[in-house]
Order: structure tokens, then C-alpha cells, then sequence
């Protein structure tokens, strides 16, 4: 003998009954099966509403009305769809029996409205009606695979104890009942679930989501082999997969890991389910209605032999109360007052925190019940609270319990350092802890409004192990533009790394284009981003971010914009790393430098700026790692612009200074106005950036820049202008090349950092020098340090072009991982 279970999502239509119907008709075929049911789909809830408008009554009992047509119309809903769908079905049969049903629901409104109040009972009754629809409207189904339907009555049997604060049910009366009223139950019989009968006889429900307790109830005393509860997911996963796109299928896990994870909000089943099973050694199985070849989730006696930690279960709508004050120290039983109190008052309690318990109580129950709580605790310590040996009673509601499962924990260190480390990862605050004394559990208590990322977060961490990056990209020039592409073309390199880089926005100076799950690069995103009515703000990134429950959003800044640098620290201020080619922000005044630092600390995010100097050529993170090992800067000398470097280069070949520029410009080495470059600014942006970093406070004043053209020329804005003034610029530029040539020396533009001082200007140089033989629009960094002396550390390579800048912001945008990447 088997128990099916099928819940209301496994019975939402009439498709869904006939495919119901077609799973036992199969299960028929090796056994006898008693089959529960739930309501179908959304029944219940509306049940509730009617009992919620019976106990508020109005003057008109309109809503009541209201409520009550709604079901009767999801009802006839399903019973219309058979008949056009399933012609064999007899629902004449059926009909009499559900105008039975309906007949009884009205009374029982009537009833509850001459008195004004719904009582237990009647409320029980009400609630039942949905079951007892199933039951009839399945009988129908399966009547139609010529089967005899018995239907058993959990009012002859599943008897509720009365004295618990829950409904529990007794099993030992249960088995004797059944065993007297069902001796012999038929190959094929049906039961409602969800409710039984108090030993008065009155009808009461086993609580929410209780038919998956009446099939267990049901399963212990019909001695079935197996329970196999059927709903509309795969199994059990190791996290609600509503919430973690990613959970993945537990195939087996023990009656313990089961009992907790329910326990702990995990709804795929009701908390006292296993109890009974484990009891009676009756393996259970998950099952999904919708996929039945799926193997499903084995509940049994053993753990099976996966991950150590199993799963994350999350629990909403949870308050915490407080008890404490300075007579708790010292007062004997206060514990158990405590306790006591708050069972009298039929208030469940579901977990004790640790705490000193001299000093205070922490324990959480249920939001609804935060109240009553306060009210039975105000009673039973009124003296105490009076004479202020007890603070009052503090109540914080809005949480929710969040909690690891798995019978192996308690072998394995670290684990709780893991979970409060991704907890803090995900800027979520604990509030408060507890661990079950089998190490079967660890259960932290957190804001409900942060429930979300929390489990997504732990279960990245814990079991997918595959960090996360959103990637923000303000900017779509040229170097935006590769960036993407390379994001594009890096996705399976990601994937095998185990990395999920997810492109969540690209934004330009007018459109902002979002997308959570990640913008389809393939597709054109150019035109998506045109077509945007949106564009770019703060405001509008955090609603997207908080909405989409992104855990680690990075801003790529690709743009040359001040008005984006002077947000990075409100980006960081909001959770953001920031990673940027952009050189505005660390060259504003120097007290904008250092709060993006501290702001960065404080959030503990990361801003990353490898791009800054010599594109992707490793200069901060090198430069960094030496002066964290104690280094210090003792001298800089660099050539830190490839248009610059690429036009000296030519200068020695025998062009002119315009005849260089405009080759350089022809082959779009240089900016659209080549003035920039030749400005030297730049250049000074860049070495004040090292510098900087050095520990000189610096501003970019102070840096000592001679341009390579006179300031006259360098100011002019109009491209086109600047290229018709160089030449005349050319006489008095070359007596400076040949003079060096004379000494067998070439002319460079080089950036300097000495004895705390930062120059930018032509220098001539010889062979000897590091900087000698660097053209073609490389970059090169000799940097002299204590630890590198009287030889420099040289850098070098092509410091500027986009994909090399793009390859360097990828490389920063990986670095935000650092801190998942410990596994
Ligand atoms: P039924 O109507 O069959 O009783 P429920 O809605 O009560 O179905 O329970 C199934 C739902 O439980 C799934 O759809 C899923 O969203 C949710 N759920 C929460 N946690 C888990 C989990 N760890 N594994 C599987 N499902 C879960
Ligand atoms: N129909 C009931 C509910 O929605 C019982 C169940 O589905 O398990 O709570
Ligand atoms: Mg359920």
C-alpha cells in the first residue's frame, strides 16, 4: 500500500485532475493507493478571506457575498472546463454531491452571520470545502479509469490532540480508529487533507499547508510503504528555487535534514510531515505532478552522500522578543516563567537565541503572535516590570530566520564562519543566531526585507560556488564598446571558471538599457539602448539593483565624464564596487581622493583604477603590492602616453613635430584634437596618479608641466585649427631634435616623479636610459624603489588603444571577486 499526496498546485484545473488521475491509475497498476488531496490551487486563500469577513462583519455582508460568488465561480470554473475538455467524466454524479457541498458552505455562512463570528469549528468547516471539491471531482476522474473509489472520512479517524499549542495529531488514537472504521481499505480510496477531528468530535484543520501531515498521518496508520507527496517542483532543492534561480535537486536526504528544513520555512512541506514517517521508518518521496518521470527527493533514514551542508531554508514574518533588565541576574526559574507564560497563551515558539541568559531572553515567534506575546509577558512580569527589574518587553518584528540543514555539519568546521561571512557579503545584519545542540542547524536571524538576498547570496557561497559580478558600463565609446565585446566573446572562459558575469545595464550619456537576468549582447544592444526611454541616475540603478536583488554590482565607468566621477562615492556609499578608466576622480582635489578611499573601506567595496596608467599594463597593482610590503617610491620615470611616445618616436625618423602629429592622428593614435595630448595634461593626470598613490598629497597644480607646444597652441579647441597652426610651430621645435641627435641622444616626453616633486616635460636621453629605445606608442615605467635599486622595475608595453584598456577593466572587474573566491 502506497499514499499519494497531491498538493493544489498538482490540482489547479481540470487538466490537472485528469493528469492526477492518470499518475494513480499507473501507481494502480503494482498497488493499492489511498490518495490525499489538497483544494485546488488558490481555494484556500479565498476561504480564509470569507472566514476573515464572517469575524469583520458590515452592515451589508457585501464582501462576504463578494467572496463567497468568487469561489463558487472557481469551482464551477473547474467543473465547466471538464465538461468541455473531458466528456467522459459523469458529472451528473458529480453534481448532486457538489450542490451538496455548496449547500453546506452557505449554511455555514448563514450561521456564522446571524451569530456574528465564525467559530473553530465552523471555521474548520468552512475550510474543509475545498478538500472535500477535490475529492468529489477526482472520484469523477478516476470512476472514468473504471476504478471503484472508496472515500475515507478523516472525521472517522485523524484525531487531533487538544491540549497541544499546534495542531498535533495522536497517532496511537489515529491508528486505533482507522484500524476499527477502515479495516480493510480498497485498492483505490480518497481522503480530503488538511483537517481532522478534535476528540469532541468538532471538525479542526491540521493548519496551513496541512495536507502534506494528513497523508503522513494517514500513511503511518494505513502501514503504507511508501508516502510520495506530489507537487509542482522537482523535489526538494537546497533552496526555495522561487528565490535562488540556480537551487539544485536533493536526491536523498534524511528524515532529520527534512524535519529541520521544513521547520525552518521550507515549503514544500508542512513541518510535521516527517515526524510520523520517520517514526514508522515509511520512506517519503517528492515528486513533481507536472514531470512524473523526474526521479524526485528521498526522504529516508539516510542523509544520502552530498554536500555537508544540505540546503538554506528561509522563514518570513518572524518577531523577536526580549526579555532582560537587571533582575534577570540572579532571579532563579526566570527561563521557564518565561517560557511558561508564552505556552500558556498557546504561542509557539520557534527558536531560543543564544544569549547570556542571566541577562536576557531572545527567543522568535511568529509575527502574528508578537502581540500576544507582549501582552502575556506584561502579565505574567507586571511586578517585576513596575519596579523596573525588567526592562519593558522588547518586540522586533519583521524578520525572518534564515538557516543551514545538514546531518553533516557537525563534523565539519567553519561552517558557521561561512555562513556569517556570506551574510556580511550580502550586507545583511544579523540580529541574532542559534544553533541546534545536534549541529544540525544554524539559524541566523535577519530583516525579512533582506530575506532575498541573503539565501541568494549564502547559496552562491555555500553550495554553487560561483561567484557573481552585475556589470554596470556606463560609457559606450570605443572602449565601452570593446569592453562588451569582450564580456561577449570571455562567456564561455566565465563559465568554465565558474564565474557568472552578468552585463545588467549599459547606460550613455542620454539612455540607460537594464536588463537583470543580463542584456543579450549578441543581439543589437546598440539600438536596444537608443530605443531607452530611460536614462542614467542613481536613484533609477538602486531601485533596479534592490528590485532585481543583485548581490555584487559593479559600475564600469568607460566614460571621460567629471559629472559620473564626482558619484563614485555615492556608488560606493550604495553597495557599488567601481571600476574605471576614468582619470577625474583620482585627479580632483586631493580630499575627493581620499573619501572614495575611506567610503570604499567603510562599505568594504572595491574601487579599481588599473586603467588609469598605462591601460592594461600592471602599474597600481604593482606598485600597490610593493608599497604594502613595506616598499617605498624613490623615483619615477615615465613615458605615459602612446600618442606621445608613438610622435617622438616619429621625430626620429626624420619627420617634423606636425608632420608626426598628423601621421599619429591619421592613424588615430591621438585624440580627435591632438592639442590634448600635446598639452601634457594628461600626461599630468597620469603621474599625479601615481604619485598619489606613492603618498604624495599632491593636487594636479603642483605638477610641473611643461607642454610639448606652447601653451598658445595647446589651448586651441578646434581640431582642425591646431593642425593648421603646428607647422609654423615645426622651426623652432627642431633645433631641440637635432641638438639631441647631435648627442647621440633622442628626444622623449617624460613623466617624473623625484624627491616629491612631479615633472612632466621633453627630456633628451641616451641609450643607457630605460626610456630610450620606447616608440611606436608604447607606454614604459621605471620605477626605482628601495626594494628595486639602482635598477628599476620596468613596465612596458602599448599603454593605450582600446582593447588593451578594455582588457584592463576586465581584469578589475574580476577583482571585485576576490573575497568569494576561497572555496
Ligand atoms: P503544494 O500545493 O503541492 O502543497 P506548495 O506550494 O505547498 O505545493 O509547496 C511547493 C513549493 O514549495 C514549491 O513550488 C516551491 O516554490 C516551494 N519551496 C520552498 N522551499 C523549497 C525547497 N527547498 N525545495 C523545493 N521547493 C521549495
Ligand atoms: N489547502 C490547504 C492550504 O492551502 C492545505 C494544503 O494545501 O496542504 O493550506
Ligand atoms: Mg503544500
Amino acid at each position: 500500500m502506497q499514499v499519494l499526496k497531491f498538493g493544489g498546485s498538482s490540482l489547479a484545473d481540470a487538466n490537472c485532475f485528469n493528469q492526477v488521475a492518470g499518475i494513480i491509475n499507473q501507481y494502480t497498476q503494482q498497488d493499492s493507493i489511498a490518495t490525499v488531496v489538497s483544494a485546488p490551487q488558490g481555494i484556500t486563500n479565498r476561504l480564509v478571506a470569507l472566514i476573515e469577513s464572517l469575524e469583520t462583519p458590515s452592515a451589508d455582508n457585501l464582501q462576504t457575498a463578494t467572496i463567497n460568488q468568487q469561489i463558487q465561480q472557481h469551482f464551477q470554473g473547474i467543473l465547466d472546463q471538464t465538461q468541455s475538455d473531458y466528456p467522459n467524466i459523469q458529472l451528473p454524479a458529480i453534481n448532486e454531491a457538489y450542490q451538496a457541498l455548496i449547500a453546506q458552505l452557505q449554511n455555514l455562512i448563514e450561521g456564522a452571520g446571524l451569530l456574528g463570528r465564525c467559530p473553530e469549528a465552523t471555521q474548520a468547516q468552512i475550510l474543509s470545502t475545498g478538500e472535500k471539491f477535490s475529492v468529489l471531482l477526482l472520484k469523477g476522474f478516476l470512476t472514468a479509469f473504471n476504478h471503484q473509489v472508496a472515500t475515507i472520512e478523516p472525521e472517522n479517524f485523524l484525531t487531533i490532540d487538544d491540549k497541544s499549542v499546534e495542531p498535533i495529531a495522536n497517532l496511537e488514537i489515529s491508528k486505533s480508529r482507522f484500524a476499527e472504521n477502515y479495516p480493510a481499505p480498497g485498492k483505490v480510496s480518497l481522503m480530503p487533507g488538511f483537517f481532522g477531528v478534535k476528540s469532541s468530535g468538532d471538525l479542526a484543520t491540521l493548519g496551513r499547508n496541512g495536507s502534506d501531515y494528513s497523508a503522513a498521518i494517514l500513511a503511518v496508520c494505513i502501514k503504507a510503504d511508501a508516502c510520495v507527496i506530489w507537487t509542482d517542483v522537482n523535489g526538494v532543492y537546497n533552496a526555495d528555487p522561487r528565490l535562488v534561480t540556480h537551487a539544485q535537486l536533493i536526491d536523498k536526504m534524511s528524515y532529520h535534514e527534512a524535519m529541520e528544513l521544513s521547520y525552518f520555512g521550507a515549503k514544500v512541506l508542512h513541518p510535521k510531515t516527517i515526524s510520523p514517517l520517520s517514526l514508522h521508518q515509511i520512506p517519503c518521496l517528492i515528486k513533481n505532478t507536472h514531470q512524473p518521470q523526474e526521479p524526485g527527493t528521498l526522504i529516508s533514514d539516510e542523509s544520502g552522500s552530498g554536500e555537508v551542508v544540505k540546503a538554506i531554508s528561509n522563514l518570513s514574518d518572524v518577531a523577536m522578543i526580549n526579555v532582560s533588565g537587571p533582575g534577570m541576574k540572579g532571579m532563579v526559574g526566570m527561563a521557564s516563567r518565561v517560557f511558561s507564560a508564552i505556552s500558556l497563551a498557546n504561542i509557539s515558539v520557534i527558536m531560543i537565541s543564544q544569549s547570556s541568559a542571566e541577562y536576557s531572553i531572545s527567543f522568535c515567534v511568529p509575527g502574528n503572535e508578537a502581540e500576544a506575546a507582549r501582552e502575556c509577558l506584561n502579565e505574567a512580569f507586571e511586578l517585576e516590570l513596575k519596579s523596573e527589574l525588567l526592562e519593558p518587553i522588547s518586540v522586533k518584528k519583521e524578520l525572518a530566520v534564515v538557516t543551514l540543514v545538514g546531518d553533516h555539519m557537525q563534523q565539519q568546521k567553519g561552517i558557521a564562519a561561512k555562513f556569517f561571512r556570506a551574510l556580511s557579503q550580502a550586507r545583511v545584519n544579523i540580529i541574532a543566531i542559534a544553533q541546534d545542540s545536534s549541529e544540525r542547524s544554524i539559524s541566523a536571524v535577519i530583516r525579512d526585507e533582506r530575506t532575498d538576498d541573503a539565501v541568494k547570496v549564502c547559496h552562491q557561497n555555500l553550495f554553487l560556488k560561483k561567484p557573481t559580478i552585475d556589470a554596470i558600463v556606463i560609457g559606450c565609446g570605443t572602449v565601452g564598446k570593446e569592453l562588451i565585446a569582450q564580456i561577449q566573446k570571455q562567456q564561455q572562459w566565465l563559465s568554465d571558471k565558474n564565474i557568472i558575469l552578468k552585463l545588467v545595464a549599459i547606460a550613455n550619456s542620454r539612455q540607460l538599457l537594464l536588463n537583470k537576468s543580463g542584456i543579450n549582447i549578441s543581439n543589437n544592444w546598440q539600438q536596444d539602448l537608443q530605443n531607452s526611454s530611460e536614462s542614467l541616475s542613481l536613484e533609477r540603478l538602486n531601485q533596479f539593483v534592490s528590485e532585481a536583488h543583485l548581490t555584487n554590482p559593479v559600475i564600469v565607468d568607460c566614460t571621460s565624464s567629471n559629472v559620473i566621477a564626482m558619484q563614485y562615492v555615492d556608488f560606493l556609499a550604495n553597495g557599488y564596487h567601481v571600476v574605471t578608466a576614468n582619470k577625474k576622480a583620482n585627479t580632483e582635489n586631493y580630499d575627493y581622493y581620499a573619501k572614495i578611499r575611506a567610503m570604499a573601506e567603510k562599505k568594504h567595496r572595491r574601487f579599481l583604477y588599473e586603467t588609469n596608467v598605462g591601460a592594461g599594463l600592471p602599474v597600481i597593482d604593482n606598485l600597490q603590492g610593493l608599497l604594502r610590503a613595506g616598499d617605498e617610491l624613490i623615483q619615477f620615470e615615465g613615458i605615459l602616453s602612446g600618442s606621445l611616445s608613438f610622435i617622438f618616436g616619429e621625430l626620429h625618423k626624420g619627420l617634423s613635430l606636425s608632420q608626426a602629429t598628423l601621421k599619429a592622428k591619421e592613424l588615430g593614435f591621438t585624440e580627435p584634437n591632438p592639442a590634448e595630448d600635446l598639452s601634457g595634461l594628461d600626461v599630468a593626470r597620469k603621474v599625479l596618479v601615481i604619485a598619489r598613490e606613492a603618498g604624495l598629497k599632491l593636487e594636479l597644480e603642483d605638477i610641473n608641466l611643461e607642454p610639448v607646444v606652447p601653451q598658445a597652441l595647446a589651448e586651441i579647441t578646434d581640431a582642425a585649427e591646431f593642425m593648421e597652426k603646428l607647422p609654423a610651430f615645426d622651426a623652432t621645435f627642431q633645433p631641440q631634435i637635432d641638438a639631441a641627435e647631435n648627442n647621440q641622444q633622442v628626444l622623449r616626453y617624460i613623466a617624473q616623479i623625484k624627491d616629491g616633486q612631479c615633472h612632466v616635460k621633453i627630456q633628451a636621453v641616451d641609450a643607457s636610459h630605460p626610456l630610450y629605445s620606447v616608440t611606436d606608442g608604447e607606454n614604459a615605467l621605471a620605477i626605482n624603489t628601495h626594494y628595486y635599486q639602482p635598477r628599476p622595475v620596468v613596465i612596458r608595453g602599448y599603454g593605450a588603444g582600446a582593447a588593451v584598456t578594455a582588457a584592463g577593466l576586465f581584469g578589475d572587474i574580476l577583482r571585485t571577486l576576490a573575497w568569494e573566491q576561497e572555496h
